[in-house]
């Protein structure tokens, strides 16, 4: 089993404090949703794990399996097993995606045990079929013309390739018509297992439909303000953040 620990978390982009100490521990076969109107600083969250240099982690703490998080550079995270999918994937002309994933795939491998192009392809063939992707997306440059939901489908793919340990989603399902939200919940059902957690953040409940989490957070101006399972996504869809801000006498 890993723990991923986030104490008391504060974050500020540019000088302005925008999380305000978060508490949250993610184990492995685990699913917690991170739920929260526009400008709450879900993607702030993601980014700060990640190690986006441009959130600066003022006070608090991010623990892998008790290692510190924030004294590793951005790679030594992914090597480490951590993993985003961005709310707006970058595009990345002149290195196409099948390259792209192999290098990353192979950056987290020991020397002596790099994967072949051969099983490197026979498992993207595979998960490409898993996300109903078309064979000539892995040869196209990274991102480069990809529609929007064709972005979020890859974003899905580098994450099965990949196989981190915690994927940190964030709004993997805006944009999404209701078969590319299946099949990218799909792909997310597929990983669950005892060394795979998710920390997935939505705008929604919809995609929860599909995806079940054990916990639901919801995050307010920068504090995760209320806990709970999947019945809270539920209220959420029943009453609106309002209902929840009301109640806890939040002014959103
Ligand atoms: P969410 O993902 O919940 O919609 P964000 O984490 O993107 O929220 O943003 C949280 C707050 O931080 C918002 O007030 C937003 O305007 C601000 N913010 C986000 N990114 C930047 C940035 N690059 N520069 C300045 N402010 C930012
Ligand atoms: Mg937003
Ligand atoms: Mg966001």
């Amino acid at each position: 089993m890993s723990v991923l620990e986030i104490k008391n978390l504060h974050v500020a982009i540019e000088d302005k404090e925008i999380l305000h100490g978060v508490d949250l521990t993610l184990k492995t076969n685990e699913v917690h949703a991170i739920m929260g109107p526009n400008g709450s600083g879900k993607s702030t969250l993601a980014a700060a794990i990640m190690g986006n240099p441009l959130y600066e982690v003022t006070e608090g703490e991010i623990l892998l399996d008790g290692e510190d998080v924030l004294e590793m550079e951005v790679d030594e995270r992914a090597r480490n097993g951590l993993f985003i999918g961005a709310q707006y994937p970058m595009e990345v002309p002149g290195i196409t995606n099948a390259n792209f994933m192999h290098t990353a795939i192979n950056a987290r491998r020991p020397e002596d045990d790099k994967m072949d192009i051969r099983t490197f392809i026979e498992k993207l063939d595979k998960n490409m079929a898993l996300l109903a992707m078309p064979e000539a997306m892995a040869e196209r440059y990274l991102n480069e013309g990809f529609s929007g939901g064709e972005k979020k489908r890859n974003e899905i793919l580098q994450m099965l390739m990949l196989e981190p340990t915690f994927a940190l989603l964030d709004e993997i399902d805006s944009g999404l018509d209701i078969d590319a939200l299946q099949v990218v919940a799909k792909g997310v059902n597929s990983m669950k297992g005892e060394d795979f957690g998710a920390m997935i953040i939505t705008h929604y409940q919809r995609l929860l439909n599909y995806i079940t989490p054990d916990y639901v957070h919801i995050l307010m101006k920068g504090k995760i303000v209320k806990s709970g399972d999947a019945s809270l996504a539920k209220r959420l869809e029943a009453e609106g953040y309002k209902g929840i801000a009301d109640e806890l006498g939040i002014q959103l």
